[in-house]
């Protein structure tokens, strides 16, 4: 049997970042992907500030950058500006073909694709009639990971996300819609693209079904006179449901790991970091990454949020409302951008 010192299951942010960490050292390392092409995932591709500043992302793989983004709430509209861009578009499918291209640097990096990992074990991962054994193993495989219910994690992903993606250029503006009506604690986005735009909505299914859902999204989207006709319809998990990094010798980063947000549902910079924070922790044992400890504390301040919300009960519009008129104040503006940003 083949054996490699790292393998990681799952080409998306966060197995491409541990990989490209992982470049250059002397682990030999492979990276594991069920698709045929790297990139393409269900996700509105909206990112902020901190995720293009964490990148180093080349300004041609940024569609639409904002000064600027609209908050309705219930019909109220809300212009929130500031000086410098804070809110981003990019398409994800490019975002893996370039993260993709910086591995080829690495001739200790393999990657194959067309590789659905169906078994793991403590020595070795399965995919087909194949076997792979390894010395370290990073879960990397998002919201459904084979390695977190090999760890013994068998919830299913707590919420789930569905978007349409219509081919027009449209709609210009980032938009985010709160109406308990529809959404209850959660919201509606419109984040365009070059030719696109991802036009969405999440829920956790515990509080709000999936049909439920989805029939309300069906509404709110007639109510908005936007058309689907020409649309493409698409929903996938989104585990928020954290349980751990580090496990011996197997780690769990980005989606897999449940470091998604449970409330704006943003979860590429977690998997970044993540990906990231797990390849120096195999490459240097005992180093205590000093980031993971920010994620879980957001990941659980945005967790504590939304179950306030949840309880708000029939005071979530007059919430939401006070929420967008306490963004005139300039401090409860800074106070918000940080725990959500
Ligand atoms: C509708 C929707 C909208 C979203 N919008 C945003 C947004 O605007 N901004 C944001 O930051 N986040 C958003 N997210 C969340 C974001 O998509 C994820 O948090 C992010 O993709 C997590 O990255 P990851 O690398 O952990 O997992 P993924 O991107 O899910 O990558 C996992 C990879 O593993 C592969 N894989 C899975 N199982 C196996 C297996 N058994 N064997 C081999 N390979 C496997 C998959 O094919 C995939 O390529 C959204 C999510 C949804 C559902």
């Amino acid at each position: 049997m083949k054996k490699y010192d790292v393998v990681i299951v799952g080409a998306g942010p966060a197995g491409l970042k541990c990989a490209e960490t992982l470049g250059g050292s002397g682990k030999t390392v492979l990276l594991l992907e069920r698709n045929e092409k790297i990139g393409p995932k269900v996700c509105a591709g909206g990112l902020t500030g901190k995720d293009i500043a964490y990148l180093n992302l080349p300004k041609e793989l940024v569609e639409y950058s904002y000064n600027e983004v609209l908050v309705h709430v219930k019909g109220v509209t809300k212009q929130i500006k500031w000086d410098e861009d804070f809110a981003y578009t990019i398409d994800r499918e490019e975002l893996g073909q370039w993260q993709l291209k910086k591995l080829q640097v690495f001739p200790n990096v393999e990657v194959r694709t067309g590789c659905r990992v169906s078994k793991v074990t403590s020595e070795f991962v399965q995919f087909g009639d194949e076997q792979i054994a390894y010395n370290y193993l990073v879960g990397a495989d998002g919201s459904n990971s084979v390695v977190k219910r090999y760890l013994g994690f068998t919830n299913p992903p707590q919420g789930i996300g569905i978007q349409y993606i219509i081919p027009t250029d449209q709609f210009q503006k980032f938009e985010f819609f709160f109406d308990p009506s529809y959404f209850s604690a959660w919201y509606a986005w419109i984040f365009p693209h070059r030719g696109y735009v991802s036009i969405g909505c999440g829920a956790s299914p515990k509080v709000l079904p999936a049909k439920a859902l989805q029939d309300n999204f069906h509404r709110w989207l007639k109510e908005q006179k936007i058309d689907i006709s020409d649309a493409r319809y698409e929903a996938f998990p989104m585990n928020y449901d954290f349980t751990g990094i580090e496990f011996g010798n197997i780690f769990l980063t980005g989606d897999a790991a449940g470091l998604l947000s449970s409330f704006t549902g943003e979860g590429i910079f977690q998997a970044l970091v993540s990906g990231e924070e797990v390849a120096k922790m195999i490459l240097s044992p005992g180093y205590v990454s000093p980031k993971i400890p920010e994620l879980i504390h957001k990941h659980k301040r945005h967790r504590e949020v939304l179950d306030r919300l949840i309880g708000a009960g029939k005071w979530l519009t007059a919430l939401f409302l006070c929420g967008l008129l306490l963004f005139n104040f300039k401090k409860y503006r800074e106070k918000a951008i940080n725990l959500l940003g």
